[in-house]
């Protein structure tokens, strides 16, 4: 029964996911802040769907003590929130919105990052506080046109290459560097190294993930290749940039300016007392991770997240997942479909095959990952509850359903 299926959203997710999930006839209860480990775990008890966006932190111990739970959505762009490979070992599938990603978010943190170059360059920041304040200054010392300024872009990813495509439409000259190899866009050059794309940037922009080789990838020896004339951009991860050493080079006057949309630690909810050793450089923009902040993106997430986890529920089609075997076959009226995650152990889909053996079976797919395998078997009516109960004793399975 679809009532009993209860659906945990946190952090104010997009109202467009919550009907979705009502009109499925989900128990659905939602939360506009984030929960901290002890309240999760309080609470996900006999949760079977848990939405959340970055804030929210599901750990190998929140795991441990969701017994009901069925699929995470990531209602964001980042996954690194979740312990996914503890997620995996316990069959819960965990879903982000990769479509939503690629078309709306790349275009929309590019445009951020555009504007953010503009009021850089002419110290809109810090005029317009004099304003509030009840200053009138004047000045072009030190303001320029972004026209021919080169800008360098690190991580040419989905963002990183939107970007480098109005750049070059607003007369900037791109260079970028990328770990993997990149096909360059419009006039854009690849840097044979980071270090070069340092040196002869007049902006530096990190569109980069969260990785250990990304941690801390500009601190002070990074900060002092760059010209004192440059401005430096961070709407990726806040562990990609070392702040102090960044605050440092703004008070020094070895840099120009810098836009920091991410910080190493972030509070859970709006406050009035966020501190931040940024606070009050030179030049410097601060925004609250505002880079995927807009409506037209949250309700674009919100609709393909709740899709894919309610396709999981209804069909077992696990598409989008990141964890995940992705597998998914055409639903018949005809069948009853047995849904089986299993640890990847050699001999599991012989014992399994066993089983369906006896039975009429009209469709079967079966896909692994490191930890986990998993089966979609389509068969006859009157048989699902017997090929249930025989999958689910078989010792490695983890999870087995009968949809009907
Ligand atoms: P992406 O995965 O499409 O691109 C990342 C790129 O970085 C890839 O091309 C990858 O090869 C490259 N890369 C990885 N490690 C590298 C390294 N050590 N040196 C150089 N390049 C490296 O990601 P995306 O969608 O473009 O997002 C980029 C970042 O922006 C992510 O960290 C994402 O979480 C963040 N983001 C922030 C906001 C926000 O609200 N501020 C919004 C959206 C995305």
């Amino acid at each position: 029964p679809k009532e009993k299926i209860k659906v945990l959203l946190l952090e104010n997710i997009h109202s467009v996911a919550i009907q979705n999930f009502k009109d499925q006839g989900f128990n659905v209860e939602s939360l506009s802040s984030a929960l901290s480990e002890d309240q999760l775990i309080e609470k996900i008890k006999d949760v079977h769907v848990l939405g959340l966006r970055s804030k929210t932190k599901v750990t190998a111990k929140v795991l441990a003590e969701a017994k009901r739970l069925m699929a995470i959505g990531c209602f964001c762009i980042g996954t690194d929130q979740v312990d996914l490979p503890f997620a995996e070992s316990r069959g819960v599938p965990v879903f982000n919105s990769p479509f939503c990603n690629s078309r709306s978010v790349e275009k929309k943190s590019a445009e951020l990052m555009i504007a953010e170059i503009i009021v850089l360059s002419r110290k809109i920041g810090d005029r317009s506080r004099e304003m509030h304040n009840k200053v009138w200054r004047k000045e072009s010392k030190n303001c320029h046109e972004i026209r021919g300024k080169v800008l360098g872009i690190i991580g040419y990813g989905h963002i990183g290459s939107q970007l480098s495509v109005l750049a070059e439409a607003m007369g900037m000259n791109v260079v970028y560097y990328d770990t993997a190899r990149k096909l360059p866009l419009g006039n854009s050059k690849a840097c044979p190294d980071m270090k070069s794309l340092l040196e002869m940037s007049n902006y530096v922009t990190l569109h980069v993930p969260d990785t250990e080789q990304t941690r801390n990838m500009i601190g002070k020896d990074e900060l002092a290749m760059m010209r004192s004339d440059a401005y430096l951009l961070n709407a990726s991860r806040g562990k990609v940039v070392d702040i102090a050493a960044l605050a440092d080079a703004l008070k020094g006057g070895r840099l120009a300016g810098a836009a920091v949309d991410v910080y190493p630690s972030e509070p859970e909810a709006n406050c009035n007392d966020w501190e931040n050793v940024l606070q009050g450089c030179p030049n410097t923009i601060l925004t609250p991770h505002i880079g995927g902040s807009t409506e037209e993106a949250q309700e674009a997430i919100g609709s393909e997240v709740s899709e894919l986890i309610t396709c999981f529920i209804n069909t077992g089609g696990s598409e989008g997942s990141v964890n995940f075997p992705e597998i998914s076959i055409p639903v018949s009226e005809e069948t009853h479909r047995i849904l089986n995650i299993h640890h990847n152990k050699p001999g599991v889909l012989r014992d399994i095959n066993l089983i369906l053996s006896e039975f009429n079976v009209s469709s079967q797919i079966l896909s692994t990952r490191k930890q986990i395998g998993y089966i979609i078997a389509d068969v006859d009516k009157e048989a699902s509850k017997e090929i249930k109960r025989k999958i689910s004793a078989l010792p490695h399975s983890i999870k087995t359903r009968v949809l009907y």
